[in-house]
């Protein structure tokens, strides 16, 4: 059986669900039919202006914004999303430390939800180091969504790395 490595911190029922998806093949039409929105941030320059509009509005008296750039180095997971245990703390310090926001490249071509919510995860980090619940709390009062959001990226990242069929 396959691993799941982008949904190894989500129970086993969830995961059996998504690798039916898999198996029949439906997984990418229904990710396609749910984000059909694109966006139009191409460049680190489209890319700041986006990530301080959204911090204007939600975050407006912490920390000013250091650099923010698309950096296709990173790895989403590892380096984004954590893996909802001790590992994202490292990640988090850093970037509290250097107040920069790096955003992986495989977002610039990502639906435009995806883009918000890697933003949302990022400038909650501008607060709140490591993932615990009051970083969460950030995260869902800048984006409702942002649970759903963050299960359905790992979706995309999963469908992405198996390719069409
Ligand atoms: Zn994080």
């Amino acid at each position: 059986m396959q691993t799941l490595k982008y949904l190894t911190g989500y129970p086993s029922h969830l995961q059996a669900r998504v690798r039916e998806l898999i198996e029949q093949d439906r997984l990418g039409a229904l990710l396609a039919d749910k984000y059909a929105q694109p966006h139009a941030v191409r460049n680190d320059g489209q890319l700041y202006d986006y990530v301080q509009a959204l911090k204007d509005r939600h975050l407006r008296k912490s920390v000013p914004l250091g650099k923010v750039l698309y950096d296709n180095r990173l790895q989403v997971v590892k380096h984004a999303l954590g893996t909802h245990t001790a590992i994202s703390r490292v990640h988090g310090d850093r970037l509290k430390a250097s107040r920069e926001i790096r955003i992986a490249s495989v977002f610039r071509d990502a639906p435009a939800e995806f883009l918000k919510m890697i933003v949302v995860h990022e400038l909650a980090h501008l607060k709140e180091a490591e993932h615990n619940k009051a970083f969460y709390q950030l995260c869902t009062h800048m984006e409702p969504d942002y649970h759903q959001l963050e299960f359905d990226l790992r979706l995309y990242l999963t469908q992405l790395e198996i390719g069409p069929r």
